[in-house]
């Protein structure tokens, strides 16, 4: 495991520090009830990994990346999550349950900032992730 002194420091060199998005990114979330999981975090282990992603994880860590697992899930539910990427085997070198400086960020309710025409469109879009999740009482 790499040492890191902090994530809020990017270092040079041509490896990378990638946040990879949790809940809907490498664990599908449709067993869960979110209402459930603020008072039982293990709720959240009846997630199930998403097809790919696992082994995607796994190459970009062994490419001796910075692979740091981020989330908006409530700071008591760390340990659960924890607990959920051992089990399925996900390596990483952090979890974080805030947003913190990277040079990746892999989310499903991503869009990229960099094309507003391409944003704008995407928003509108009633499938995105974020609008599918609204729906089903996520927050
Ligand atoms: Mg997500």
């Amino acid at each position: 495991m790499r040492k890191i002194k902090g994530l809020n420091v990017l270092y040079p060199g041509k490896k990378l520090t990638i946040a990879i998005d949790i809940d809907g990114t490498v664990a599908d979330c449709s067993e869960i009830d979110f209402s459930k999981a603020n008072k039982n975090p293990y709720e959240l282990m009846k997630a199930r990994p998403i097809k790919g992603a696992l082994e995607a994880v796994k190459k970009l860590y062994k490419q001796g990346n910075t692979v740091v697992f981020h989330s908006s899930r409530n700071y008591g539910s760390k340990e659960v999550t924890r607990r959920w990427l051992k089990k399925h085997g996900f390596p990483f070198h952090y979890i974080k349950m805030e947003k913190f400086v990277a040079h990746v960020y892999i989310d499903d309710r991503a869009i990229n900032g960099c094309n507003w025409k391409r944003v704008m469109k995407a928003i509108n879009n009633p499938n995105i992730p974020g609008r599918i999740a609204r729906s089903r009482g996520m927050v």
